[in-house]
């Protein structure tokens, strides 16, 4: 029903980022190795996402519109297990409810793909359109045909820089996938996509990390540490790029950044805080990643444990490099 949409989409679409982020999530877990996001005006007017994913069968294509939709989840038990970034099946329903969004799409089987357009989730075209293997959608003009939410959204510079903030993680949590960002026609960043962290840090934090890389492999109590960690000298006056991923999800937590810092104290300034990018793999038993679309807290059975396994590999990690 297009009002039970509409009011869903109240809580997955905050705005034009929390698109990019369930968009580019779903260009994921089609197992796409390259994924282009564009945007104009802070993606208020406009929002593209092209993958080179496997694509949706064409019997499937308007099923993909419906809410609670979804090819990824089995049985309710499969909860638990959750190896996709999405499950809920409400995304792609909740967008089309408050936009005018058009996808194109083509599985490798078929010869041709083909092109749907939709109107505040109402169906409005379906034909057949000659495409490469993979999925295109454009949303155009977010919350049209809600004018009380539309006055809501910030400037597009506002916008803009929230979606740079998701792309850049998107980006930085999967260095085997190439991405590409371009906002209003100009080259944002691009990533090469061959599973290099450190290149891929590179060029999406360009203008945060210019000095040398701590890299970070190691292990301790079930916790599995990968990726890097700034030099005390390149601390940052806000934790924005403390960046933490567990099991592949972007999470943010007092808990890991408070472990994180303590490692550092000392050889940082007071009110500072350092810059990483760091993979932690966790069993799924010892924690809970809040599954909400836009939560991004996390919750640990033990606590104390993460907290000193974490401090004790960051702070071998700082020792071994510095003298
Ligand atoms: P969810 O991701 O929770 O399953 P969505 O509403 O985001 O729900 O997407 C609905 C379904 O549409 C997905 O389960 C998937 O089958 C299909 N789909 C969406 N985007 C893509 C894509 N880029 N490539 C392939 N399939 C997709
Ligand atoms: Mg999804």
């Amino acid at each position: 029903d297009l009002t039970i949409n509409k009011i869903a989409a109240g809580e997955v679409v905050e705005g034009p980022y929390s698109i990019v982020k369930e968009l580019v999530e779903n260009a994921i877990d089609a197992g796409s190795s390259s994924i282009t996001v564009e945007i104009k005006e802070g993606g208020k007017k406009y929002i593209r996402v092209t993958d080179n994913g496997i694509g949706i069968p064409e019997d499937d294509v308007e099923k993909a519109f419906l809410r609670h939709a979804t090819s990824k989840i089995e049985k309710i038990k499969d909860l638990n297990s959750i190896q996709s970034l999405g499950f809920r099946g409400e995304a792609l329903a909740s967008i089309a409810a408050v936009a005018q969004v058009e996808m194109i799409t083509k599985t490798q089987e078929q010869q041709y793909g083909v092109t749907i357009e939709l109107n505040g989730g109402r169906l409005i075209g379906k034909k057949p359109i000659g495409c490469p293997t993979g999925t295109t959608i454009i949303v155009n003009n977010l919350f049209f045909n809600t004018p009380a939410r539309l006055k809501f959204m910030k400037t597009t510079q506002g916008e803009t820089s929230r979606i740079t903030e998701i792309i850049t993680r998107l980006a930085l949590s999967k260095p085997n996938v190439a991405f590409r960002y371009v906002n209003n026609n100009n080259v944002m960043f691009t990533t090469l996509g061959d599973g290099n962290l450190s290149a891929t840090i590179l060029s999406v934090l360009q203008d945060v990390w210019l000095k040398s890389m701590i890299n970070i492999d190691d292990e301790m109590n079930n916790l599995k540490i990968e990726g890097f960690i700034g030099q005390p000298s390149l601390y940052r006056g806000n934790r924005n790029y403390e960046i933490v991923f567990i099991n592949g999800r972007y999470v943010k937590s007092k808990i890991i950044s408070q472990a994180i810092e303590l490692a550092y104290k000392e050889k940082l300034p007071i009110n500072k805080y350092p810059i990483c990018v760091l993979n932690l793999t966790i069993d799924p038993s010892y924690v809970d990643v809040n599954v909400h679309p836009m939560k991004t807290e996390v919750k640990f059975n033990d606590e104390s444990d993460i907290n000193n396994s974490i401090q004790k590999i960051i702070s071998r990690g700082l020792s071994t490099r510095i003298t």
